[in-house]
């Protein structure tokens, strides 16, 4: 474990990922372009330096991003300032950011002209995944370079999946986060009706917890308050997972879904609510803040 991990971005993700793994041993150096959380990353013990070309020397044998968008990898991977032309030939490079499968291809071939190892590597699981080190991580990429990430993703995972070459990781993650903003709407839905028909909110989530209405919104991540303890329904609806990069995964979802003619009218739909709720001026807020919308004069909940 002697050479060094570099982690570019420690925002809400980045943060308790990079933290697992300096608590797991490795020694690792983390820059990201905002000093809030340059210095939030520093309450973690962690080491920050100031910019990409501190970060990136010859120790370094992996670097890690968790980046908001495609354009933001992008830069980082291949731009006029690019890692892939810092990073020595036997370095990794994993790509955590839930991104559009073009870019991740195109870095993924910059890196292979180069000989040099890349996977995209998205994950869900949430804040609390990250802190708990129990996140789902879906690769893509050769299984020579799966097989190298595994002991590192595994520090940060619970579940590792290898779904195919690059790409494919943001692909699974696409379609994964499309059923999580359309259940998020549902779970809404559901809870929020309960609440006009007056019936106590607290046991209808129990019966659909165990009941066929059950769904990742209900079980771990409730839209309304007062359900389960630590979520951001629970603190004023502080992300988490953004609206805004909801809004951006059901935008992968629904342009990816477009070039292969998919059917995705719910898909479409939960973009269309998530777009008008973020030009709204919600986009900071957590995405379970959606249920705002579906309650409608029935919803009183605190928010910012
Ligand atoms: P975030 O905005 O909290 O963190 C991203 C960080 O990247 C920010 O701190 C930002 O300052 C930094 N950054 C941007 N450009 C940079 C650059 N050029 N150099 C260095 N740092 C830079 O976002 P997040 O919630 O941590 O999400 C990160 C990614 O993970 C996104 O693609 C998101 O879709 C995905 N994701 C998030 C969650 C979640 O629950 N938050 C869950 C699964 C996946």
């Amino acid at each position: 474990m002697s050479d060094i991990i570099a982690f570019i971005g420690v925002g809400n993700m980045g943060n308790p990922m990079a933290t697992n793994l300096h608590k797991a041993g490795y020694k690792i150096k983390v820059f990201d372009i905002s000093t809030e959380m340059q210095i939030k990353a520093k309450e973690n013990g962690l080491e920050t330096v100031n910019n990409i070309n501190e970060l990136i020397t010859e120790k370094v044998s992996i670097v890690i991003t968790m980046l908001p968008e495609g354009k933001h990898s992008k830069e980082i991977y291949l731009g006029e300032d690019g890692i892939i032309n810092k990073v020595s030939k036997n370095c990794l490079l994993i790509d955590c950011s839930t991104i559009d499968i073009d870019t991740s291809k195109e870095i993924g071939k910059a890196a292979e002209d180069k000989k040099i190892l890349m996977i995209d590597a998205p994950v869900s699981g949430g804040v609390m995944g990250a802190q708990k080190a129990t996140l789902n991580i879906m690769v893509g990429g050769s299984v020579k370079a799966f097989e190298k990430a595994h002991p590192v993703l595994k520090i940060m995972g619970k579940n590792i999946y290898h779904a195919g070459k690059v790409g494919s990781g943001n692909g699974a993650k696409i379609c994964n986060n499309m059923s999580l903003g359309i259940t998020m709407i549902a779970a809404s839905e559901s809870l929020m009706l309960a609440k006009r028909l007056n019936i106590d909110i607290k046991k209808v989530h129990e019966i659909m917890k165990n009941a066929s209405g059950n769904s990742w919104p209900i079980e771990v991540y409730p839209p309304l308050p007062g359900l389960i303890e630590g979520t951001p329904s629970n603190n004023k609806y502080k992300p988490g997972f953004s609206a805004g990069m909801m809004n951006k995964d059901l935008k992968l979802a629904n342009e990816c879904a477009k070039t292969v003619n998919a059917i995705t009218p719910l898909g479409k739909m939960a973009l269309d609510i998530y777009s008008k709720f973020c030009e709204e001026g919600n986009d900071t807020k957590d995405f379970s803040a959606i249920s705002k919308v579906i309650g409608g004069d029935a919803w009183d909940y605190p928010i910012k």
